[in-house]
């Protein structure tokens, strides 16, 4: 199979983890004789340097072309200053909205070997941690209009977190499908004992769920929830939330299982093209010291591979490979420990591959 993939290099350590993802793709390529393209779209701070936007139009009609987007991370302290419409994250909000992405999914795995990078108690990790934040992703507050105005003689800002039904209706049967490949079971996180936009989203789910009989419903509050992910997180199969939870509880997901640096996520929309992305950001204070860990972002491709392309043997030799290079022992300095391996981001990389 041929593939036209649109890459998204990145800034800090995003051309370092991106190459190590590219080459993992090679390596798949010819393992299974596929052929997989690739074509540079610029965004965040790298295009701000070229072309004064964060976002170029060559850059999204690249991306609107291609099979699917793969993306390191975009920003860093150089672009901090820039006004707010030239911002780097600008360019991703612009790409996300421009590609109609809705969803986000986020795995929160614990692998085996890592279980001692988890900051939770033994007790709690071993009974698992294995659940999918389904995040709304063009919605909510940071779609809503944002206004900064004077009241009573005082700077007053406001930010309005608005839903439409057909946005929530199209988020919940994802939710519902992706838990129908899982353990069969949805919960639903809002705020509807506070918040109108939560009231209808709790009613929306409610019907939604009508349609898939096989799958158990069940509605947290946000609060409760980001308690119960570090109580029990193994209560958890399938969360579905609105932009800004989901923003916050995704983060917090990742954190329980070891390291930020190693969870991959997608961003879909209609149709099968997506885009891939590790969770974290551009790290600057790591760029340029083969520091990294390109684990996320090698797991963002094997995402691609399955959700995307549908290839789920080539995603799972990819997966595979990244157990067996965890088991083997050897880490990145974010999750290396006694007795473990140290590797740079190169190696790490070159160690995935030669497990293919
Ligand atoms: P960050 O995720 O970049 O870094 C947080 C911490 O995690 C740092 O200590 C960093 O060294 C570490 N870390 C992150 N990824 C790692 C990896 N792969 N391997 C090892 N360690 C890793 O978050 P931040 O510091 O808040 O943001 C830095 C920049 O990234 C900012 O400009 C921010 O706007 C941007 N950002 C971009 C995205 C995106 O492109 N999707 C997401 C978040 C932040």
């Amino acid at each position: 199979m041929t593939k036209n993939i649109a890459v998204i290099r990145g800034d800090g350590i995003g051309p370092e983890i991106i190459a190590e993802a590219l080459a993992v793709l090679d390596k798949v390529a010819s393992k299974f004789g596929h052929t997989f393209n690739y074509t540079e779209a610029p965004m965040g701070g790298e295009a701000i340097d070229k072309f004064d936007d964060p976002l170029p139009q060559s850059s999204l009609d690249t991306c609107l072309k291609s099979d699917s987007v793969l993306l390191s991370a975009v920003g860093g302290p150089k672009w901090d200053n820039v006004p707010k419409e030239k911002r780097p994250e600008r360019g991703l909000l612009r790409l996300r909205a421009g590609m109609g992405l809705y969803a986000n999914l986020r795995p929160a795995t614990l692998f085996d070997e890592l279980r001692e990078a988890s900051p939770l108690k033994p007790s709690i990790v071993e009974k698992g941690i294995d659940f999918v934040v389904v995040r709304e992703l063009i919605g909510g507050a940071y779609f809503g209009e944002h206004t900064t105005t004077k009241r009573d003689g005082e700077d007053y800002a406001q930010d309005i977190m608005g839903y439409s039904e057909h946005e929530i209706e199209r988020i919940a049967h994802v939710a519902f499908q992706t838990a129908q490949k899982r353990r069969k079971t949805v919960c639903s996180v809002d705020k509807a004992n506070v918040l109108d936009s939560s009231k209808l989203w709790r009613r929306v789910v409610t019907k939604i769920a009508e349609s898939y009989p096989d799958v158990t419903l069940s509605h947290m509050y946000v609060d409760n929830c980001a308690m119960q992910l570090v109580k029990n997180p193994a209560q958890f199969d399938v969360i579905v939330t609105e932009n800004l939870f989901g923003d916050i509880l995704s983060d917090e997901a990742s954190m329980i299982t070891g390291s930020i640096g190693m969870i991959p996520s997608s961003s879909l929309g209609e149709g099968t093209r997506g885009l891939y992305e590790p969770i974290h950001g551009s790290a600057p204070d790591i760029a340029g010291t083969d520091a990294a860990n390109p684990i996320g972002m090698i797991l963002s491709a094997a995402m691609m591979l399955r959700y995307s392309f549908d290839m789920p043997a080539e995603a799972s030799a990819i997966e595979n490979a990244v157990e067996a290079v965890l088991r083997d022992g050897f880490r990145t300095g974010d999750t290396v420990s006694e007795g473990k391996t140290l590797l740079g981001c190169r190696e790490t990389g070159k160690a995935i591959c030669a497990k293919i």
